[in-house]
């Protein structure tokens, strides 16, 4: 774990918000934020309170916390997708028009950098280009979450959400009750 004392464009209250969610300070959190901090910027938007800003990220790294700190992304909320795609690839889309902003994060970009404190210097200081290949695009962006009705699984009698069932012989399973993962295999 780092000091937070590193030089920043990211400003400190953000980064403390960040690493108090995340439980430390590191490369891929501070990824994260200045993904977040660059897209929100070229989108002109601030922190979501619904789901007016859709993420997708193609990994499931230390980066995605800061995502969710930050730009108001979050997993139970709906408005983040997780591709675990093991790419440093983030996609921020705006609902209003379908705007959207993809950062991948470049190759050579921390090239010669070994020391872990540079390295996130670096990225907290950066411009966006500097460290992200950024390409702006229009994005068909999924519907929003909607809360479903519950109905009870034919074997587990456990409430499953209505469009989550599967059936079979005119009775609705969950899931893992379809797929036997519940059930002892011999
Ligand atoms: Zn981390
Ligand atoms: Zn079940």
């Amino acid at each position: 774990m780092l000091a937070i004392n590193v030089v920043m464009r990211i400003d400190e209250e953000e980064l403390s918000r960040a690493v108090a969610f995340h439980g430390h300070l590191c490369f891929g959190l501070c990824v994260g934020l200045a993904a977040a901090r660059h897209a929100m910027e070229i989108l002109s938007m601030s922190k979501a309170k619904d789901e007016e800003l859709v993420v997708i990220a193609e990994n499931s790294s230390c980066a995605v916390d800061a995502i969710q700190c930050l730009a108001g992304a979050t997993l139970g909320r709906g408005n983040l997708i997780m591709r675990d795609w093991g790419k440093h690839v983030y996609t921020f889309g705006r609902r209003s028009d379908s705007k959207a902003v993809r950062l991948a994060l470049r190759y050579d970009a921390f090239k010669g950098l070994r020391d872990m404190r540079r390295r996130i210097e670096k990225v907290l200081d950066a411009r966006a280009e500097e460290i992200f290949d950024v390409r702006e695009l229009t994005m068909e962006l999924p519907p929003r979450a909607e809360v479903e009705r519950s109905v009870q699984c034919s074997f587990c009698r456990e409430p499953v959400m209505r469009t989550r069932t599967k059936s079979r012989d005119g009775k609705l399973y969950c899931i893992p009750c379809y797929e036997k993962v519940y059930i002892q295999q011999p």
